[in-house]
């Protein structure tokens, strides 16, 4: 199987041509085809297995689709639990949107506040973010999550273990578009608190899981 087997745009095939990659990998393989499809998706695999792209090639093909179906942006947000695993996510998006007339943004705990307003303020479509300082600036209404189209929560098992459960719930509600996609990736997927806040955040989910969790 390679990259070209999926309908994706061609300025993504470009992109990751660029990246040097050709074939998708096993959770990218599987989770893409349910995540193009428009379907909610709670996945696993192990650390390393590409699950960044599994979710960010779906997400930018879905923007590029959809151009007019919501003016408000953020049109697109990713959760992380650390600045470092969204340090790492923002730089594969950098790459991926460099191609595309899409503004992002990255809004992490310990940066300066009132510049992450202003660049809120400039109205980015996708923004990779922790939550706890995300649920700070919606507050303070620096950003509105009506219009948004994608939530991603990747590793949703450390954000949760991060105590963060809380937070992504007063995102979920202020996320209320009606044609709204969300994805949850995760190490495992069996733990009771992953399924509440999967109860709660998903949409008859789709279930993939690749291998020994970990
Ligand atoms: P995970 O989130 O599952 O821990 P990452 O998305 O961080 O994994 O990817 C791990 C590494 O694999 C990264 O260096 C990434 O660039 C590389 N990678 C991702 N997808 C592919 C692919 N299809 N072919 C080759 N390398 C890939
Ligand atoms: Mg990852």
């Amino acid at each position: 199987m390679q990259f070209s087997d999926f309908s994706l745009d061609k300025r993504l095939l470009q992109s990751l041509e660029h990246m040097g990659f050709t074939a998708p990998t096993e959770i990218q393989a599987q989770a893409m085809p349910v995540a193009l499809a428009g379907k909610d998706l709670m996945a696993s695999s192990k650390t390393g297995s590409g699950k960044t792209l599994a979710f960010l090639l779906p997400a930018l093909q879905r923007m590029i689709r959809t151009k007019a179906l919501s003016k408000k942006d953020p049109r697109a947000l990713i959760l992380l639990p650390t600045r470092e695993l969204a340090n790492q996510v923002y730089g594969q998006l950098r790459l991926l949107v460099a191609n595309t007339q899409f503004k992002s943004i990255s809004i992490l705990g310990g940066e300066n506040f009132n510049d992450q307003a202003k660049a809120l303020a400039r109205d980015p479509h996708f923004v990779v973010a922790t939550p706890g300082r995300l649920a700070d600036h919606l507050t303070h209404n620096h950003l509105y999550l009506n219009g948004l189209e994608l939530l991603v929560l990747d590793e949703a098992d450390r954000m949760l273990d991060l105590g963060f459960a809380e937070q992504l719930k007063a995102i979920h509600k202020a996320a209320d578009h009606k044609r709204r996609q969300t994805l949850m990736f995760s190490a495992t997927l069996d733990h009771q608190e992953i399924n509440d806040i999967a109860a709660e955040l998903l949409n008859s989910p789709e279930h993939v899981a690749i291998g020994a969790a970990n």
